[in-house]
């Protein structure tokens, strides 16, 4: 039998119908042997209401009193699970962050987790409790309640199963996993039985509608099984797990990540000498602006045309800070351009086969998509094109690669 920290998420726990359901599959597990820590969000759109309350008295609330305010959704619906699992004659109790020891830092509306006290939830679970851990909440050393910013239930769920070293860590959502690509971009997108944490992590544009990037970082970094699955539809949903060697027929391919928030910049004509990416990205750096892609290239009258990319809501800004330094090192102009997107593949299995580069190419070359930047990491391959073609590249990529086909070995799981 083993142990499993399961979290629900907003719509899971949106209304007292759905609570009940929740309490049934928890019970179901219960039933089976299993250990269980359940960690819960606030009721679907609580957490915004609540931060709406707090614009309606002050424009910038103080961090602490936000934390005080936001963290009590999550108090709610730990207590009412709680009645509804012991309503069905499972023992229950629910516990807030700072009642377990969820000790974090003190940066109020975005705490890391320090420590977790795992001493009194063994108690429990030794005693046959199930154990209802509030998301998204802990304390800080001066016992101030904190929180781990939007998202962060998943955050606690996957810290608490490291913590409490979980056979697993299943997050129950309002998708069945993690699919080759965007079932609304492309028909025959298939759900993977299987991704590594670093799939994962760089099909974020997608990945992070249905996880908190951060939690599958930790989830990495502490090497805990970590599972999607659909709050009620029975399946199996994808593993996030770390590679497996032993597997002989990785799939080149896991899936297809595609980003439309992306803006293009260029800086041409720039004198070319040592320090001028400094001069340039520098200053971006200092505006704290994020920047993506870059691209650089050296013609034959020693200029060069330097290219990168940020994320549309700060193109205003980049292109701002990129006109002061274009006059301070005698460039000649700066072009922008808002129509573009980022599409990758993504697999673990291209480090070890050649030729994906190259088949991407064939593929949006056969539908006369021009590749306007590249940049590759070496589980990744990235192009920037122009945003009307988005679409058409995902799914000529994903037919391409033969995404929509089941690979051999995940039969097997
Ligand atoms: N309730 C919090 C939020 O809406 C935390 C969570 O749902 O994970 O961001
Ligand atoms: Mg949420």
């Amino acid at each position: 039998m083993s142990l499993i920290v399961q979290k629900f998420g907003g719509t899971s726990v949106g209304s007292i119908e759905r609570i009940e359901q929740v309490a049934e599959k928890v019970a179901g597990f219960r039933a089976d042997g299993h250990s269980i820590v359940v960690v819960v969000s606030a009721m679907s759109g609580e957490t915004n209401r609540l931060i709406a309350l707090a614009h309606e008295v002050q424009e910038r609330p103080v961090a602490r009193e936000m934390d005080v305010l936001i963290s009590t959704g999550e108090q709610v619906t730990t207590a009412l699970l709680s009645m509804a699992l012991n309503k069905r004659g499972v023992k229950a109790r629910s516990y807030n962050g700072s009642q377990v020891r969820i000790l974090t830092d003190d940066a109020h509306t975005k705490a890391r987790i320090r420590e977790i006290d795992d001493a009194r939830l063994h108690a429990d679970l030794d005693q046959g409790y199930v154990i209802v851990v509030a998301g998204f909440q802990g304390v800080d050393e001066n016992g101030n309640i904190t929180t781990l910013g939007r998202g962060g239930s998943d955050t606690t769920a996957v810290a608490l199963a490291a913590a409490l070293k979980a056979d697993e860590c299943q997050i129950y959502t309002d998708v069945d996993g993690v699919y080759t690509t965007d079932p609304r971009v492309v028909d025959g997108a298939r759900r993977l039985s299987h991704i590594t944490f670093e799939e994962m992590l760089e099909m974020a544009s997608m990945g992070s509608k249905v996880l908190q990037i951060r939690a599958v970082e930790f989830a990495g970094k502490y090497q805990v099984p970590l599972r999607v699955l659909h709050s009620v539809k029975d399946g199996p949903g994808t593993l996030i797990t770390i590679e497996d060697d032993s597997k002989m027929e990785t799939p080149t391919i896991a899936g297809i990540a595609f980003n439309r928030d992306e803006a293009k910049l260029t800086i041409e004509g720039v004198p070319d000498m040592p320090g001028v990416a400094y001069r340039i990205l520098g200053p971006i750096g200092e505006a704290n602006i994020e920047v993506d892609v870059i691209v650089q290239n050296v013609a034959h009258d020693k200029t060069t045309d330097f290219t990168f990319t940020v994320s549309r809501s700060e193109l205003a800004r980049a292109e701002e800070v990129l006109n002061k330094v274009a006059s301070e090192i005698n460039a000649r102009k700066v072009t922008s351009d808002n129509k573009i997107a980022k599409v990758s593949v993504v697999g673990v299995g291209m480090r070890s086969h050649a030729g994906v580069a190259s088949q991407m190419f064939a593929a949006l070359a056969e539908e006369g998509i021009n590749i306007q930047m590249i940049t590759t990491s070496e589980i990744k391959i990235s192009v920037i094109i122009e945003e009307k073609f988005l679409e058409l590249a995902v799914r000529s990529l994903h037919s391409s690669f033969e995404l929509e086909k089941e690979p051999l070995d995940e039969n097997a799981a």
